[in-house]
């Protein structure tokens, strides 16, 4: 827990989210500003400000987001098992909240590159 972090605080209750999908390790909830019909963020409870902070034994978390992923990606009607999963590491690859998370999107088609 990071006291300064948003999604710290999501996590904690002091600021409310519409949660999808949660365990014991892992929280998915809309994204406030969504980019497409389904925009799902997927966090890890523990505070980690970005990939780079997973250890090589956070087999746990890094199963945990892959499985919600999955979950969501077959069980969001709208989707039909076809979206994209992201996560930006550092600000210059658009990072702006640091407390990992994957952005979870689909429910329209995607374009490639990104941007
Ligand atoms: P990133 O640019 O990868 O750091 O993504 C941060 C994401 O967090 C953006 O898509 C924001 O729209 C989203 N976001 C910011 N504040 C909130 C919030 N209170 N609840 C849900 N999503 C949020
Ligand atoms: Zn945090």
């Amino acid at each position: 827990m990071d006291d300064s972090c948003l999604f710290c605080k999501i996590i904690q209750g002091t600021i409310p989210a519409d949660k999808v999908f949660e365990t014991d390790q892992v929280l998915a909830f809309k994204d406030i500003n969504p980019v497409a019909p389904v925009h799902v963020l997927i966090i890890p409870k523990r505070h980690l400000a970005s990939l780079n902070e997973l250890s090589e034994g956070d087999h746990e978390v890094a199963a945990g987001i892959f499985d919600a992923a999955r979950r969501l990606g077959a069980e969001l009607p709208e989707l039909g098992g076809e979206y994209r999963l992201l996560t930006s590491c550092g600000e210059s690859a658009g990072q702006v909240v640091p407390h990992l998370h994957f952005h979870l999107i689909g429910g329209r088609r995607l374009n490639w590159p990104p941007g």
